[in-house]
C-alpha cells in the first residue's frame, strides 16, 4: 500500500450511542485522522490518533480570517454486511478545486481516500447498522499559522472525524417546508458559493434563524445579483419536476457541485427522464404551481440523499406541492441511490468503494 499511516489505539474506548435514538453529528468515534502542513515541508504526519480536542494557537489564522473548509461523506453497511464508501474520490477532487479557491495547499486524493478508508476501518465498529443510519465522515482542513497579519496561512491541520448518525431530517422522507430567501444572499458569481467553507455557513445562519421563526425547516437561495433564479437549499442542491422536465441549477460558479446531485442527474438520464440544468425563476415555478405542472421538489445532498418538499412559500405565495407527500421521482432516485450505497441495489456505475 502507497499510504499506510500509524496508529495509536484509545484506552479509553467510548460507549455507543443507542442505534435507535441516533441524533445527527452529534456522536463521535474513538479515533481521529490528523496530519499537518508546515510551508517547505509540506503534509506530513498522516496518523490516526484517539479522538481528542485538538489545541490550537489563539492567533491561528482560522479564528480570525476563516480559512477553512470541509466535506461530508458516509460509510454504509451493506445489507450482507460490508461496509463500503460513495465516491470518496469526488470528495478528494472537490477538497482540492475548494483549497484551491481558499488558498489551502492540495492533499494528495489518493492519500485523502486512503486516510478516510484507514480511519473508517479503525472504528468500523462504530458503523450503525439500522436502515437510514450510517457513519457521517466530516475531513476539514483549517489555517493553524499564529498571525494576524492578512495572508494565507503557512500552516494547516487536516483532520478527519466521524459521526455515527440517523436520518439528517428527525423524520426521515418527510417532506420539509421551505422558505424562498428574498433579502438575503448565499452567494455571487466570483465569490466561494462553489466552495465547501465554513464561511458560506456563517453567512447563511441569519436567514435561516429567520425562516425557523416562521416555520420552516430550510431556505431556498435565489442567486445573489436579482434575486430572481432559484440556486440550492441550504445544505443541498434543489430539484424541481415541472410538467416532464426536472431542472436543478446550473454549475456557474455559485452553488455547491453535489455529488448527490451529480449522482441524481445521471440516474434520471440513465431512466429516460429529461433533465436540464438551465437558469430557472421563481416565477416560472409560482406559474407552474398556478397551472398544476409544479408536480414535484426535493432536496439531494449525502447528510439527507433525498429530502422530499412538502411546501415551498415565496413572498405571499405558500405552494403545496404533491399534496405535501413525497413524490415517485423523489421516491426512485432515494431507493436507487441508497439501494446502491447500501448494497440493496446493484451498482452499475462502479460508485462504491469498499472496505476491507
Ligand atoms: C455539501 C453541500 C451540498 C451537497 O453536496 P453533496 O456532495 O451532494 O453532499 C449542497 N449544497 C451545499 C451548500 C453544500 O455545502
Amino acid at each position: 500500500m502507497k499510504y499506510e499511516f500509524p496508529v495509536t489505539r484509545t484506552t479509553n474506548p467510548k460507549a455507543k450511542p443507542d442505534p435507535n435514538n441516533l441524533p445527527f453529528g452529534s456522536n463521535f468515534t474513538d479515533h481521529m485522522f490528523i496530519m499537518e502542513y508546515d510551508e517547505g515541508q509540506g503534509w506530513h504526519d498522516g496518523r490516526i490518533v484517539p479522538y481528542a480536542p485538538l489545541q490550537i494557537d489563539p492567533a491561528a489564522v482560522v479564528l480570525h480570517y476563516g480559512q477553512e473548509m470541509f466535506e461530508g461523506l458516509k460509510a454504509y453497511k451493506t445489507v450482507d454486511g460490508r461496509v463500503q464508501l460513495f465516491r470518496p474520490e469526488m470528495n478528494a477532487k472537490r477538497t482540492n478545486n475548494t483549497n484551491d479557491r481558499l488558498c489551502i495547499p492540495k492533499v494528495d486524493e489518493e492519500l485523502y481516500v486512503e486516510a478516510v478508508k484507514q480511519l473508517v476501518k479503525v472504528d468500523m465498529d462504530w458503523i450503525p447498522e439500522k436502515k437510514d443510519t450510517s457513519l457521517y465522515i466530516r475531513p476539514f482542513i483549517f489555517g493553524t499559522e499564529p498571525t494576524l497579519g492578512i495572508h494565507a496561512s503557512t500552516s494547516y491541520l487536516f483532520v478527519i472525524i466521524l459521526s455515527p448518525s440517523g436520518p439528517y431530517y428527525e423524520n426521515g422522507l418527510e417532506p420539509t417546508k421551505l422558505y424562498v430567501e428574498d433579502t438575503y444572499v448565499r452567494a455571487t458569481a466570483g465569490g466561494t458559493g462553489e466552495a465547501k467553507c465554513g464561511g458560506n455557513y456563517a453567512a447563511s445562519l441569519k436567514a435561516q434563524v429567520i425562516a425557523h421563526e416562521q416555520g420552516y425547516d430550510q431556505i431556498l437561495w435565489l442567486d445573489g445579483v436579482e434575486r430572481k433564479y432559484v440556486e440550492e437549499v441550504g445544505t443541498s442542491n434543489a430539484f424541481f419536476v415541472i410538467g416532464d422536465e426536472i431542472i436543478t441549477a446550473p454549475l456557474e460558479g455559485t452553488i455547491l457541485p453535489g455529488i448527490t446531485r451529480n449522482s441524481c442527474i445521471q440516474v434520471l438520464k440513465d431512466k429516460g427522464y429529461k433533465v436540464s440544468e438551465r437558469r430557472m425563476a421563481i416565477d416560472e415555478v409560482v406559474e407552474a404551481h398556478k397551472k398544476g405542472e409544479f408536480k414535484e421538489m426535493f432536496a439531494s445532498g449525502t447528510a439527507a440523499i433525498i429530502s422530499p418538499v412538502g411546501t415551498l412559500k415565496y413572498k405571499d405565495t405558500v405552494m403545496e406541492i404533491n399534496d405535501g407527500k413525497i413524490g415517485p421521482v423523489a421516491q426512485l432516485l432515494y431507493d436507487t441511490i441508497y439501494g446502491i450505497q447500501t448494497g440493496a441495489v446493484e451498482d452499475t456505475y462502479g460508485w462504491t468503494v469498499p472496505i476491507e
